[in-house]
């Protein structure tokens, strides 16, 4: 049915979805029209637009305009050519950042400490839940069988809703999201999907549209997802966002001092980047289940049980990158990669 109308002319008009993030860490969409002048718009030709804030919890009733700044345009899998994606950044009405853009301090950052070209590559866990809360393919009463067979699965039993892996992959590359890869994770009905490497703000910018598309896309089968960090207690692994970064003295020879003096500046200040590494953290940061402890700051070479991993093929060489593993599947990328910049670099004076 959807196709049928898909395929109507447009009349000369696109359809700019802006898309924002809420007080709650979701994602918040909203359409209107604009004259199709050939070209795709570039960000500065987008208008400034506007929403109720009172309706997401960003601002008061009685002062409820909260204005969306386009700040990045995607192409629309959804709708298809020439209709775009718009990622805006919120603002007050008094000219101040909303509370919850986190995006206009790392962006300061991202543009102070540009020289040393920052990449990262961030690994979204998340997982996949039927509208009862419950994950896919969890018996109703119980549960499945201990984890071991479903990590990176193959075959009924194992994996599940692997058609919505699949349709976000490819609504991610058409898009233009640099996606990575993807994964079945330890738990089952939990996935995984890397995006980068990206430069500077680009990864808060390309992260968020990412989930945006996984979000949007599992509306369409019917299916929630959770980016809780713990979402089953128990015996079960959590969701995480492992933070990989690098700079380019880090990517050459010799880089691996340039690792190390990062990782040391890391520790001296953990628990600052523990406060940013999203909520309920605690419920997943055990120690167990391929974490560190939240309490203490641990690192070290293929350690999968550290806060942060040099990975093996990185030791060997003796450059590359290391993996911030602490964040949790809920966290704000611009502030992870926003403090990773201010820790390693020095925080900005104004
Ligand atoms: P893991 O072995 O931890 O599961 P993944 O393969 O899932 O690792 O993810 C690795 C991530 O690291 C990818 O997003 C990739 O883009 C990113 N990455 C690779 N090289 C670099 C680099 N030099 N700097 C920053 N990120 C990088
Ligand atoms: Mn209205
Ligand atoms: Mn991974
Ligand atoms: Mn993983
Ligand atoms: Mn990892």
């Amino acid at each position: 049915m959807l196709n049928k109308y898909l395929k109507l002319e447009q009349k000369g008009n696109i359809i700019a979805e802006y898309i924002w993030i809420d007080s709650e860490g979701g994602t918040r969409a909203k359409a209107r029209t604009l004259p199709d002048k050939g070209a795709t718009p570039k960000v500065e030709e987008l208008p400034v637009w506007n929403f109720d804030g009172s309706s997401t919890g960003q601002a008061p009733g009685d002062n409820s305009d909260v204005y969306l700044r386009p700040v990045a345009t995607f192409a629309d899998p959804f709708r298809g050519s020439p209709n775009i994606l718009v990622l805006a950044e919120c603002w007050n009405a008094d000219g101040t950042p909303n509370k919850f853009n986190y995006r206009h301090d790392c962006a300061k950052l991202m543009e102070a400490y540009a020289d040393h070209e920052p990449w990262f590559g961030l690994e979204q866990e998340y997982t996949l839940l039927d509208l009862n809360n419950r994950p896919y393919g969890w018996p109703t009463n119980g549960f499945p069988a201990p984890q071991g067979p479903y990590y990176c699965g193959v075959g009924a039993g194992k994996v599940v809703q692997r058609d919505i892996v699949d349709s976000h992959y490819k609504a991610c590359l058409y898009a233009g999201v640099k996606i990575a890869g993807t994964n079945a994770e330890v738990m089952p009905a939990q996935w995984e999907f890397q995006v980068g490497p990206c430069l500077g703000i680009e990864m808060g910018d390309h992260l968020w549209m990412a989930r945006y598309l996984l979000s949007r896309i599992s509306e369409d089968f019917g299916a929630k997802v959770s980016v809780h960090p713990k979402p089953i207690p128990g015996d079960w692994n959590g969701a995480g966002l492992h933070s990989n970064f690098s700079t380019k003295e880090m990517r050459v020879e010799g880089g691996m001092k340039h690792i190390e003096a990062a990782i040391k500046k890391l520790e001296a200040r953990h628990n600052e980047h523990i406060a940013v590494y999203g909520e309920d953290n605690d419920k997943r940061l055990t120690g167990r289940h391929e974490t560190g402890a939240i309490d203490k700051f641990t690192w070290g070479v293929a350690d999968r049980g550290a806060s942060v991993r040099i990975p093996r093929d990185v030791g060997a060489k003796g450059y590359g990158y290391f993996e911030d593993r602490r964040p949790a599947s809920n966290a704000d990328p611009y502030r992870i990669t926003g403090i990773i910049m201010e820790t390693c670099f020095g925080s900005l004076e104004n």
